[in-house]
């Protein structure tokens, strides 16, 4: 029952990101038990839409048997084996092809990992190889922004800029550095965004220039920053950053692990900002979050050099191209061309979902409402005119996220920007619920805090 469950979890389960006292104060978590297309159902039989996908994965929704057979029949032939020392497996190969017609030109090689916390690290470690097989051994600093999130490991918490996660344990690690975000709308002051985008991509030059431009490996961004709360850019920021990692010979990171899959309309972020990267990492979206998988897509100019020269690349894990994850995963893929989801979201639920969140931007407690595609956040400010934070920071954003789980969605707080990003299924009558809902959401909020 639930109570019984909700004890044996507080007495024994850690769970990620979490006030453990918080968690036991009010009585345990809540408990999912099952779903369907875009709906949970907790354990008191509770229906709540779920307007982030799980943690940004589910692309194709829940329930779908097809998943579930493609995980179960490739159990039956082949439940696991690895692809080291030149062994690999038939979903493992066609993944791999299936990866490298799809993501932008270029990117014709895959290396597979499980999270993506491990594909960000096995960026930081092939980068690093690379300029030592290029005869630029000093090519160790990667750079990357304040605010990005590439996982919890130790170099993808480095990669990431999340303070509250450095002050952990004293990272980053050497070698990692971070610059400004593309955050226009906190950031941006009295510039125009099209000024600001130059600005913020500036930031990296500067960087580049005081480590020196011999000591720089790699510059990893997501094309939109997903857990630093949506942060789209302005449209003239990827074109800068692109200018200045050629100019200056850097790699070109596109970590793909929220953006990747119809997120944001295109298969890829990259696609959506035209963004030629050298390297790319793919996660969640890739089987819908139904098993762990993730990858590592890998251009022509890195692979040449790290496969017909470097030897052995002594990086890898037991689960890197798992059979049954890579079976899940392009079963998965197919699902999302067979319904033409990326295509639903770019030219139909996208703009209707962007459309209905928009008409929330009328609201008293919402500065901005920002998003693509199906990411999006709504931006709580105490002023609009003035764009006034709240103090404690997140205040307004625990309230509204605490009436969001009376009402029956899920919206996660960030802060004080509520962010969704649900199943690329979501039909129009379900953005109009889960927009009703976001609005019943801040309706409780602005009440509690007089507004
Ligand atoms: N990169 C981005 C952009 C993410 O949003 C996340 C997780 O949310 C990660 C990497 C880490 O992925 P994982 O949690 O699978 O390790």
């Amino acid at each position: 029952s639930t109570a019984v469950w909700r004890a044996a979890d507080t007495r024994h389960h850690l769970h990620p990101f979490t006030d453990f006292q918080g968690l036991a104060a009010e009585g345990g978590s809540r408990i999912i038990t099952k779903a369907e297309g875009v709906w949970l159902e907790d354990s008191e039989g509770a229906r709540i839409l779920d307007g982030m996908s799980g943690l940004w994965c589910v692309n194709v929704g829940y329930g779908r048997e097809r998943l579930a057979k493609a995980a179960y029949e490739q159990m039956l032939a082949l439940p696991y084996y690895n692809t080291f020392f030149k062994t690999a497996t038939p979903p493992s190969i066609e993944l791999s092809e299936k990866l490298a017609a799809l993501t932008p030109e270029g990117l014709s090689r895959v290396f597979y990992a499980s999270s993506g916390s491990e594909a960000n690290d096995t960026i930081a470690r092939m980068v690093r190889r690379y300029w030592q097989l290029a005869g630029q051994p000093a090519r160790r600093n990667i750079i990357s922004r304040h605010n990005g999130y590439h996982g919890s490991t130790m170099a993808a918490a480095s990669l990431g800029g999340m303070q509250p996660m450095h002050e952990l344990d004293g990272l980053p690690l050497p070698g990692f550095h971070h610059v400004r975000q593309p955050y226009w709308f906190g950031e941006g002051g009295d510039m125009s965004p099209a000024d600001f985008g130059i600005a913020a991509a500036k930031a990296i030059e500067d960087k580049i220039l005081e480590l020196g431009p011999e000591t720089v490996a790699a510059f990893i961004g997501e094309p939109i920053q997903g857990a630093g709360g949506v942060i789209i850019p302005p449209e003239s920021y990827w074109p800068e950053v692109q200018r200045i990692c050629k100019a200056h010979d850097i790699l070109l990171i596109a970590d793909e692990v929220i953006c990747g899959f119809g997120r944001t309309g295109h298969w890829f972020g990259s696609n959506l900002y035209d963004i030629k990267p050298d390297m790319m990492t793919l996660a969640k979206g890739i089987t819908s979050g139904y098993l762990p998988l993730s990858a590592v897509m890998v251009g022509d100019r890195v692979a040449d050099l790290l496969w017909s020269e470097g030897g052995e690349f002594a990086h890898g894990f037991t689960y890197s191209g798992h059979p049954v994850a890579c079976a899940v995963a392009l079963e998965n893929i197919a699902i999302i061309e067979e319904e033409k989801l990326v295509e639903r979201v770019h030219d139909d639920t996208g703009p209707y979902l962007q459309q209905q969140l928009a008409s929330l931007a009328e609201h008293p407690l919402v500065g901005e409402v920002r998003g693509v595609g199906f990411i999006g956040a709504i931006e709580l400010v105490t002023d609009k005119a003035s764009r006034g934070r709240f103090n404690p920071k997140g205040r307004a954003g625990t309230l509204c996220r605490d009436h969001c789980v009376k009402i029956g969605v899920v919206s996660r707080a960030v802060g004080d920007t509520m962010v969704v990003a649900p199943p690329l299924t979501l039909t129009r009558e379900e953005a109009d619920e889960l927009v009703k809902r976001l609005r019943l959401a801040l309706d409780g909020a602005a009440a509690d805090l007089n507004i």
